[in-house]
């Protein structure tokens, strides 16, 4: 056997070795065994150059630790519930275990696995002294009142607090927001995690901007997802300017995606939601995005939106991937886009897809991008902004100061170009060429950080 055909077969038995010890150990974990085997398909590379990372790679997909929890709450009506509360701290070689809370009835540990898996390379890509964590709970937000969001998240937090803080080194765990959680649920955790402990730590976020948060941190992952996709455009001597962009998803990403790709001159013409999807063709611009906030605060149908313009269509229950476009964002959830939903994207003359939300596109999805030479850019490189700026935020409660918004902007600039540099000079190191680079580099880059820091820990 020749020595090309040696090496190739090296790095499929390590990844085959790999991949169905977690399958033994954790079958039914799809979404887990999902995120683990693409960034391994990645790393194949790297382990045949560096077989020292092998057993590394084999500690770094085991969680250091799995926090699940009972929940009890009472309903308005008096009517007591139990949800199901998780924390995985996933993994800590680079520092505090950091990642959000999602609350959304289709949590469970994979899904938390999974995330946390993802925060731990997008933390080690994005150059912080962070690892990566993810917890929540499969408690819906959805139809409750503002008492029984308070109830839950007070109860929520009485367990949460006993594995979180800044004093319980090793367990320096610092939550944030994610789908069904955001600036008022994490405000109650907050309060609720003050009056146990009566500690004032800037650990949760995003909070209220007066007690602790950061500028821009609310914008900070839709806003990143912008400036990475400028950084792939630059590179294909292309500019945002005029493009029609899909976007799916109508929370805090999408939203401010859309507002950034509005302010460089882009032309986002959908959003979507559970429900559906709304398409101007005409593009969103401020006034209109104004509304569709409105519309979502008040947890109102999308199709409101068409009373204001007529011109505008809402779908019910299909996605926007059939939608004419240059660029592609999914801001929604994982998997929300599948090999079919791919097919559609090439057929309209998609060129770019860009993953707001973690792991949004299948592996099918990314199979049919990869042969159909679509620019790709990953969700833990592209929406990074967000826990880059969490970074920051830390710094900046610690010495107790606030940069301005117009600083703290240029910094998230300077973070999605660096991350996307990152990704593309890994990808060069191992001849891995336009359009894979930015998926490959990014998984290779983020784990050589974890790795070297683990192999200096010693076997821990
Ligand atoms: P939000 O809860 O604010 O918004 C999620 C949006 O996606 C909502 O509009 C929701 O619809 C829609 N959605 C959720 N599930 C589905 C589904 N199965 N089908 C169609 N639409 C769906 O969440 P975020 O914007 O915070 O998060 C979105 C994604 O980005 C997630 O993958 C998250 O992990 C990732 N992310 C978030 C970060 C953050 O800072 N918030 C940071 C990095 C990544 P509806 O309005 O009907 O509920």
């Amino acid at each position: 056997m020749d020595k090309r055909r040696l090496f190739s077969t090296y790095r499929v038995l390590i990844a085959v070795s790999i991949l169905s010890a977690i399958l033994r150990r954790d079958p039914h974990e799809m979404e887990f065994i999902q995120s683990v085997q693409e960034v391994v398909h990645s790393l194949e590379p790297v382990l045949t150059k560096y077989p020292q990372y092998v057993h590394v790679l084999e500690r770094l997909v085991e969680p250091e630790r799995v926090v699940i929890f009972k929940v009890s709450w009472v309903d308005d009506k008096g009517e007591a519930h139990v949800n199901r509360g998780f924390r995985v701290q996933f993994n800590q070689a680079l520092g505090p275990y950091k990642g959000g809370l999602r609350f959304h009835p289709t949590v469970n540990l994979s899904v938390m696995k999974f995330l946390a898996f993802e925060q731990t390379l997008k933390n080690s890509l994005s150059s912080l002294s962070l690892g990566g964590g993810k917890g929540g709970s499969d408690f819906n937000p959805k139809g409750k009142s503002e008492n029984e969001i308070m109830r839950f998240c007070y109860s929520f937090m009485e367990e949460l607090y006993r594995h979180i803080g800044p004093n319980q080194v090793p367990i320096f765990d610092t939550p944030s927001g994610d789908i069904g959680v955001g600036p008022r649920e994490i405000g109650y955790l907050f309060g609720q995690y003050r009056r146990l402990t009566s500690q004032y730590e800037g650990m949760l976020g995003p909070k209220g901007i007066q007690w602790g948060t950061s500028n821009l941190h609310p914008e900070a992952t839709g806003y990143g997802v912008v400036y990475y996709a400028k950084e792939v455009l630059t590179d294909l001597h292309r500019d945002l300017k005029d493009l029609r962009c899909v976007v799916s998803g109508a929370g805090k990403v999408a939203l401010y995606a859309v507002e950034k790709l509005i302010s460089f001159g882009a032309v986002p013409v959908t959003i979507s939601d559970t429900r559906g999807y709304l398409l101007d063709e005409e593009g969103f611009d401020r006034v209109k995005l104004s509304l569709i906030r409105e519309i979502k605060a008040h947890n109102k149908n999308l199709r409101e939106y068409t009373k204001s313009y007529p011109k505008a269509k809402y779908l019910d229950d299909t996605k926007p991937w059939a939608v004419k476009c240059d660029i592609a964002f999914p801001c929604a959830t994982q998997n929300e886009l599948n090999h079919a939903d791919a097919m559609s994207l090439i057929n309209v003359g998609c060129q770019i897809i860009i993953e707001g939300a973690n792991m949004p596109c299948t592996a099918e999805a990314i199979d049919i991008f990869r042969k159909s030479k679509i620019w790709f850019g990953p969700g833990k490189a592209a929406n990074a902004g967000g826990v880059a700026i969490q970074g920051l935020e830390m710094a900046q409660n610690s010495s107790r100061v606030q940069w301005t918004a117009e600083e703290v902007d240029m910094r998230l600039q300077e973070v999605m170009k660096d991350i996307y540099q990152k990704s593309m000079k890994a990808a060069q190191e191992y001849g891995i060429g336009n359009p894979e680079a930015l998926l490959h580099g990014a998984n290779i880059a983020s784990f050589l950080r974890v790795a070297q820091a683990m192999l200096e820990q010693g076997c821990v």
